[in-house]
C-alpha cells in the first residue's frame, strides 16, 4: 500500500516537473508564428467588421435613417480605416518577400562594388600608350615606358 502511494506521489511530482517544461517548449517553438498569424487574423476580422458596418451605413441611408451628410462622413471614416487595415495586411503578408528583395539588391550591389574596386585596384593606365597595366609592374608591358 505504501508503495502504491509512493508511486502516485512520484507521478504527481513528475507531472508538476514535466508539464511546465513542455509548455515552455511549446511556447518557444510556436508563439512567434502564432502571434504573427493572430495579428493578421485580427486585422482580417477587423476588416470584415468594418466592411459589415459600411454595408449597414449604406442600408440605413437607403432606408432614410441617415442624412446624406452623416452618411458621407461615416462612409469616409470607415473607408479610410478599411484602407489602413488593407495596407497593414499587405505589409504583414509581404514582409518576408520584401526583405528577400532588399537582401538580393544589397548582395548584387556589394558584388558589383567588389568587382569594380578589385579591377580598379589591380590595374592602371599607362600614361604613354593608354594600355591597362598591373599596378605592381614598373614598366608598361606594351610600350616599355617606366611607370615609377
Ligand atoms: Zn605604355
Amino acid at each position: 500500500m505504501n508503495f502504491l502511494i509512493a508511486i502516485i506521489l512520484s507521478m504527481i511530482l513528475l507531472i508538476y516537473v514535466i508539464v511546465p517544461l513542455t509548455e515552455n517548449k511549446y511556447k518557444l517553438a510556436f508563439v512567434p508564428f502564432v502571434k504573427k498569424n493572430k495579428k493578421i487574423k485580427n486585422l482580417q476580422k477587423r476588416k470584415h467588421e468594418l466592411l459589415g458596418v459600411l454595408k449597414e451605413i449604406e442600408f440605413e441611408y437607403q432606408m432614410g435613417k441617415l442624412s446624406e451628410q452623416d452618411y458621407n462622413d461615416l462612409k469616409n471614416d470607415y473607408q479610410t480605416n478599411v484602407l489602413k487595415i488593407l495596407k497593414e495586411l499587405d505589409r504583414k503578408t509581404n514582409d518576408k518577400s520584401e526583405i528577400d528583395d532588399i537582401e538580393n539588391e544589397i548582395r548584387k550591389y556589394r558584388s558589383k562594388k567588389k568587382n569594380g574596386s578589385a579591377s580598379a585596384k589591380n590595374f592602371k593606365y599607362c600614361p604613354n600608350c593608354g594600355k591597362t597595366v598591373n599596378t605592381k609592374s614598373e614598366f608598361c608591358t606594351n610600350c616599355g615606358k617606366s611607370l615609377v
